[in-house]
């Protein structure tokens, strides 16, 4: 019976009124029980049948069987229903012999293990039937040692789907279904468990690492293993000749360093500069690179030595470091690079903050004498013009990462509007039309602004309706939920329109410099011909 719910009362209620007189249903009800030294003080409680043929086997599980049933919010209405159907209550208490109750627990895993791989199997055909599938020996499966969701569910049978197809090149239908076998599906199953077993090694290596220092250890707790960046090269858009260098220069050194320790010439490349405007999405590539290399990811900014390591940067540069070797592959991003790693070498800089640029560039040779290590320094800044020459000349590759043209900027809506529901009357080439000089942020901001105008609507609704309500000494009416959001329509965008602006100008002194500079300096500039070498 689904707890809780009326409709199933009323109807087992009418069954039970209806029943034979020599009929005894007994039904059994699991209850994590707080109060079972209080209520029932030790073995079974029988109460009295009447003339009722109902029972109920109330089995008092103390808190740890909570999990096989944890809807702690539902059960005082089921519970009332279920008293009501089934007044006779049979408690029966976990045993108390040591011997019988870890008996008792084996056998209550053994139906945990039954009932996940039961519904396991369900959840599996359910998805087949829903794209037309068959899969006769489906009951042959026992997946018992998690419960899948429909998300891995469909991602094993698209798996299973292609080993099927590539394995058997007759297709046998059955009541105008294809038919697939459960040894393609077992394929699948194996695939998803080899993936989660990875990831689960890689969190796992993160936390065996033997840390040397205080330093390294509140570094390591910064570090994000690549499946947790949640950043990949999809979810940027635009940009394609940025990312397809970055995949060029950087992926295949970090996954493959056999092909790269050859001559000089091919040595892994230990440094990349992205520069340009603020918002344009240098940070990103700098995450998708890390989750698509596999690679741990070390965000390190001046903000935040100031912050967390005052006075002691010298050490932490160097923890750095020596932390991101030992978890090598790893990306070490140092964002806003001009402000630690600058030439401003004014008179008053502080002491301390040379040292620490020193220990930097030490550390960061260091790096390069060792090829196999697979460490990449990545910097990011928007005044590459304040960098010192010494870090230019360890940038070997200087990507600008501008401002998005029309063409560009529609692309990067169409990734961040991806999940959203849109009205029919939204083109995105004319929302790119009207932002010109938006970088990638404010895009984000735009489409932020518009996505609240449908809920600001609902909200506004409910308080019209419940003043209503109160003006009218009715009850309050119910609120809206998710499913009453109306999709985004291209007012919505106007309005954001006029509240979000392009936060660089395109005529700004700054945009000049930053294109200056990647004449001079970058990747694509006018210097390309001279040569990169020059600087390496
Ligand atoms: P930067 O490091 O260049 O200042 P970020 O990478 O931090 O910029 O970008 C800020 C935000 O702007 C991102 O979190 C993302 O939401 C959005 N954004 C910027 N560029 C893009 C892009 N090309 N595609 C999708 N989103 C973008």
């Amino acid at each position: 019976m689904a707890a809780g719910s009326s409709e199933s009362y009323t109807v087992l209620k009418g069954k039970l009124e209806n029943l034979p007189e020599n009929v005894v249903i007994i039904g059994s009800h699991t209850q994590m029980d707080n109060r079972k030294e209080k209520s029932h003080p030790g073995g079974l409680l029988f109460t009295k049948f009447g003339s009722n043929q109902t029972a109920l086997l109330d089995l008092a599980f103390p808190d740890n069987f909570g999990r096989l049933h944890d809807r702690s919010k539902e059960i005082p209405k089921a519970m009332k229903q279920l008293s009501r159907l089934f007044p006779n209550k049979v408690t029966i208490q976990l045993p108390q012999d040591e011997a019988v109750l870890s008996d008792w627990k084996l056998q209550l895993e053994r139906d945990i293990e039954t009932l996940k791989a039961q519904s396991n199997i369900v959840s599996i055909r359910s998805v087949l039937n829903r794209i037309g599938l068959d899969c006769p020996d489906l009951e042959t499966l026992c997946v018992k040692d998690q419960a899948l969701n429909t998300e891995s569910v469909e991602k094993i049978v698209g798996w299973a789907l292609s080993y099927q197809f590539m394995n058997h090149s007759e297709v046998s239908v059955k009541d105008a279904k294809l038919v697939i076998s459960a040894e393609s599906i077992m394929y699948g199953l194996n695939i998803l468990q080899s993936i989660q077993n990875e990831n689960k090694s890689l969190k796992k290596s993160l936390k065996d690492v033997v840390t040397e220092n205080e330093f390294e250890k509140k570094l390591l707790a910064d570090v994000i293993p690549p499946t947790d960046i949640g950043v990949s090269f999809d979810d940027i858009g635009a940009l394609e000749n940025v990312k397809d260098t970055l995949k060029e220069l950087v992926m295949l050194p970090l996954q493959r360093p056999d092909l790269f320790c050859k001559g000089q010439l091919t040595k892994p490349c230990k440094g990349i500069l992205l520069f340009g405007p603020p918002g344009t999405g240098k940070t990103m590539l700098a995450k998708a690179v890390a989750t698509e290399a596999g690679a741990n990811f070390i965000n390190i900014s001046m903000s935040s030595i100031t912050s967390k390591w005052f006075g002691e940067g010298e050490k932490y540069v160097k923890a750095v470091f020596s932390l991101a070797s030992k978890i090598a592959p790893s990306v070490v991003f140092v964002d806003e690079v001009d402000s630690m790693l600058g030439r401003r070498e004014n008179p008053g800089e502080h002491e301390a903050m040379r040292k620490m640029k020193n220990e930097f560039m030490v550390n960061w040779d260091g790096l390069r004498t060792k090829d196999k290590e697979r460490v990449l320094v990545l910097a990011a800044t928007n005044r590459p013009f304040d960098l010192d020459e010494a870090v230019i000349r360890r940038l070997p590759r200087r990507l600008m990462v501008n401002l998005p043209d029309a063409s560009n900027r529609e692309k990067i809506l169409r990734v961040i509007l991806a999940k959203e529901e849109l009205a029919s009357d939204i083109e995105l080439e004319a929302i790119a039309n009207m932002t010109d000089g938006y970088s990638g942020s404010d895009l984000k901001n735009l489409c932020v602004t518009a996505a609240h105008c449908p809920i600001r609507e609902i909200l506004e609704k409910e308080k019209k309706e419940k003043n209503v309500a109160l003006a009218e000494n009715r009850p309050l009416p119910a609120l809206y939920s998710s499913a009453d959001v109306r999709p985004l329509k291209l007012e919505d965008f106007k309005y954001a329109h006029e509240q979000v602006c392009a936060s660089v100008s395109s005529e700004s002194t700054n945009m000049n410099e930053l294109l200056q500079w990647n004449d001079l300096y970058g990747e694509g500039g006018s210097r390309k011909k001279n040569s990169l070498s020059y600087f390496m």
